[in-house]
């Protein structure tokens, strides 16, 4: 049992947390998260909370695994760190990069390792131009993005998402990304099909290499299933289109699966899961379940090539590339989840039993959306500003409301995200179809508080 009482009076004031209003923390402080079992995470309170975040879309494999601390205590205490740049490695690094190309979809035989997620979205950007200066493309250096994602925190990473928060602030982007509309079918789709819809989203990208001039474009970046945006599950045709056109005008694909690896979408990558067929792939987050802090890119046969047999030097590299402590934390985690099955047990049992019972919400007089794939799920709640064809729902509050949803969320020990109206989850993979019911039990009683709430203004 924790004790609570050293840090009752705990002052976060010295602590700047990442995308907070600094202010709203004055007096009260943060929420302090003491410890994790399974699927709950418990406050320094005392209130056990159902983590339907899965920490943020990272413990894959739950919480409280002891043969992962283990693993990184004998990895410790046999070589804490060595670095990777003096034609040195580690043990667990090589049977990391060997493991993950045997996970990966065929092709990717090659992997570099990074700290963070953010930090491998910036090695992608490095790596596509670097690939079409080799290729005798120097020109060839524009990557493409969509409105609305998210690929991290770095000035490139920030720049490569299209959130116009992160925009407004510092000048981004940088020169040389360029962003096209999100798949978002039931915000954007008016008098459309899905299918219809993902059609034309996806040729969006094609009018914008028109634009551009293919001879510029390196790259097209995208998650398969858009997750810190909202979790946007873009139609059918979508990706099919994608595919053709990036094929069509010689267009490397980077598929970001800093959310959809490691089992969230039912399948190890969730390119395999969605029938993308990728050149890099992006990963951190599940990779260790967030036990530790490590990304890394994968790369594709047509890329690794011409880096490897014709690239020489590659000048990039971080000081916790392939960290022998990470990669031993990796090592265990994705062991677990292939003893425990967890991929396949999303994919095929309680995958769609999410999918079933998330969908159920929708009779909800707050929310006009609900859908998911795999682990993760997202619901709109319906605002009378921004209320679309689709939605035909009675009660329309005047303001957004995911912020106020959220708290209430909390208060019945539930945790989702909300961005704008769009409330998320994406829970833990060993959540049983019980754990589900619980899950869903305390969102629509979280919903009902939420509606009471705004009933009175
Ligand atoms: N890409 C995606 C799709 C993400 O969701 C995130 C993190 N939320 C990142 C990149 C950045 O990863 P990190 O926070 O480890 O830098």
């Amino acid at each position: 049992q924790f004790d609570t009482r050293a840090i009752q009076h705990l002052d976060s004031a010295h602590y700047l947390h990442p995308f907070t209003d600094f202010k709203d923390l004055r007096g009260r402080g943060a929420r302090v998260i003491v410890r994790g079992e399974g699927i709950y995470i418990w406050d320094s309170e005392g209130n056990k909370i159902l983590d339907a975040m899965s920490g943020l879309w990272c413990v894959n494999a739950g919480y409280g695994r002891t043969r992962i601390a283990d693993a990184v205590y004998r990895q410790m205490q046999t070589l804490p760190f060595y670095n990777s740049f003096f034609n040195t490695t580690n043990v667990p690094a090589v049977q990391l990069a060997t493991r993950l190309s045997q996970l990966a979809p065929p092709g990717f035989e090659r992997v570099f390792f990074t700290g963070s997620g953010s930090e491998a979205n910036d090695t992608n950007l490095r790596i596509v131009r670097r690939y079409w200066d080799l290729m005798g493309y120097t020109g060839r250096h524009v990557v493409i993005s969509r409105h609305n994602a998210y690929h991290g925190s770095t000035v490139a990473a920030a720049s490569l998402g299209g959130m116009a928060g992160m925009h407004a602030q510092g000048g981004l982007p940088i020169p040389g990304i360029e962003h096209i509309v999100q798949p978002n079918w039931y915000e954007s789709g008016q008098g459309l099909s899905e299918e219809e819809f993902g059609l034309q989203a996806a040729q969006a990208l094609e009018t914008k290499i028109r634009e551009i001039g293919a001879d510029k474009v390196a790259a097209f970046i995208a998650e398969p299933i858009q997750g810190a945006g909202g979790v946007i599950i873009p139609p059918s045709t979508y990706w099919p289109e994608i595919q053709r056109i990036c094929r069509k005008y010689d267009i490397l694909l980077i598929a970001d699966e800093v959310i959809s690896g490691f089992g969230r979408l039912g399948a190890w990558f969730g390119s395999t899961a969605l029938g993308i067929e990728p050149d890099l792939i992006t990963f951190a987050k599940g990779v260790t379940s967030g036990y530790v802090p490590m990304g890394g890119v994968l790369v594709g046969q047509r890329v690794g090539e011409v880096l490897v047999e014709q690239g020489g030097e590659f000048a990039h590299g971080f000081t916790y590339s392939g960290h022998p402590v990470a990669c031993a934390a990796a090592l265990e985690n994705l062991a677990i989840m292939e003893e425990e099955k967890l991929p396949a047990q999303v994919a095929n049992d309680t995958g769609p039993y999410l999918k079933e019972r998330f969908a159920q919400l929708q009779d909800h007089p707050l929310v006009g959306y609900a859908n998911s794939f795999g682990f993760v799920a997202g619901l709109n709640l319906v605002q009378a500003k921004g209320r679309t064809p689709h939605d035909n729902r009675s009660f329309a509050p005047a303001r957004q409301v995911g912020m106020t949803c959220r708290a209430h969320m909390f208060n019945n020990g539930v945790v989702m995200r909300a961005v704008g109206d769009r409330m998320i989850v994406a829970p833990p993979l060993i959540m049983t179809k019980a754990d589900i019911d619980e899950m869903l039990a305390r969102i629509r009683q979280s919903l009902d508080d939420t509606l009471a709430e705004l009933q009175k203004e």
